[in-house]
């Protein structure tokens, strides 16, 4: 069993170590179509100095050049949906990740043929297709990968269980270890999963198969009080390297007979982060008390604000007509927040029409945005803009 795969299948094998910070990096925040402002989705999350992306638009591989994010740190992506504005950039991301070339001239050695396929270095998790779509990029654009790869596909019910919906057979660089993870219970528990932290996916309803992903972290050491354990260490000359345990939650018997209890553990952060959706109530009790929503807000009723808004058109027939189209208005998703008890709420793929800079402009329409959401979810509301990063504290309560 190569030990990539171990890993995934025995979390006591890994040790990530705590998660010394959690950083959300917007890429890109548009929805079908980029403007000046706003690039195709993704987003990068940054455990430490790891960095998992979600969704990979094109033109991803720019944006991390224009953001803090090290590509080179990119160790997984997480794929909702195969929508092109969500996926049309991870080849050309790989390409450039996994040292990728065009092939060497007949009778010329290359290299990139001989790559070792027992572990992955990039491991790619999305619905059915997205196998079959990077192993199809990659054959007819003759791009050779120095390094290997890894797709494991969600498998919705309806889905058949096998299969990689290609006649192609693996390139030289993937890994033949990539998993078809069965829908069960109605979500993906566990898809990926370790010491600290562990991802699961339900489906989301779209236009077509999407997916919302929830990252967890495990339950970290509670805030210890030295005041509260160090006279007793003393009065019983206990060394005080044992605050390290209790630290960690656990009870330490001293020579006297006196038990000393650790901090409870707190809850660790929980993200969920939702592709395109006219209706994710299929993954809420997976995101029920996220520390952070994300979630779209393609169109909105902006009378007044927006100079686009049709004198036809009123709060009911924009809804309508972004639910028809598989999406959400700032409302739904304020009213989403609010049932899941999110504890923040993030907007993001907007139509082109909102434009995502510092302008006057952009100040008030995304301004507006936001207030349509905070009315249905009570609080603050941030709307998403490319490059935004912030950092995601654990919860105190
Ligand atoms: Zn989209
Ligand atoms: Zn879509």
């Amino acid at each position: 069993m190569c030990q990539r795969l171990s890993l995934i299948l025995d979390p006591n094998m890994t040790s990530r170590g705590q998660i010394t910070s959690l950083n959300v990096t917007f890429l890109g925040t548009a929805s079908a179509q980029p403007s000046p402002t706003r690039n195709h989705s993704a987003l990068s999350l940054r455990l430490g100095s790891d960095v998992w992306l979600f969704d990979c638009g094109e033109a991803t591989q720019h944006q991390l050049q224009k953001s803090n994010v090290k590509m080179g740190k990119v160790e997984k992506i997480f794929i909702t949906h195969t929508h092109g504005d969500h996926i049309f950039g991870v080849i050309p991301l790989m390409a450039s990740l996994l040292n990728g070339a065009g092939g060497v001239t007949e009778g010329s050695e290359d290299p990139r043929l001989n790559v070792e396929t027992e572990t992955a270095a990039l491991e790619i998790y999305g619905p059915l297709g997205t196998r079959a779509y990077i192993r199809n990029g990659l054959a007819y654009t003759h791009t050779q990968l120095g390094s290997s790869y890894v797709v494991h596909e969600l498998r919705f019910s309806k889905d058949p269980p096998s299969g990689d919906f290609t006649a192609l057979a693996p390139q030289n660089a993937e890994c033949l270890f990539g998993r078809n993870i069965l829908e069960t219970n109605a979500s993906w528990l566990d898809i990926y999963k370790d010491d600290v932290v562990s991802v699961s996916a339900a489906p989301i309803h779209h236009s077509v198969p999407c997916v919302g992903y929830v990252v967890k972290e495990a339950p970290v050491p509670g805030k210890i009080d030295p005041a509260k354990y160090v006279p007793e260490l003393r009065r019983t000359k206990t060394p005080m390297s044992v605050m390290r345990q209790l630290q960690q939650g656990e009870s330490i018997t001293l020579n006297d007979g006196t038990v000393l209890h650790g901090p409870p553990r707190r809850n660790g952060r929980k993200i969920a982060i939702l592709g395109d959706t006219y209706d994710p109530s299929p993954i809420i009790s997976l995101a029920e008390d996220a520390d952070l929503l994300i979630h779209e807000a393609t169109n909105a009723h902006l009378p007044g604000i927006d100079p686009n808004t049709k004198d036809t058109d009123n709060y009911q027939s924009v809804e309508d007509r972004t639910k028809s189209r598989g999406h959400s208005t700032p409302q739904m998703a304020g009213s989403f927040a609010k049932g899941i008890r999110a504890k923040n709420l993030i907007l993001n793929h907007f139509s082109a029409r909102y434009p995502g800079d510092d302008s006057d402009e952009s100040k008030v329409i995304m301004g507006a945005i936001a207030q349509l959401a905070a009315s249905e979810y009570g609080q603050e509301v941030i709307c998403a803009r490319d490059l935004m990063s912030l950092d995601i504290s654990i919860s105190e309560k």
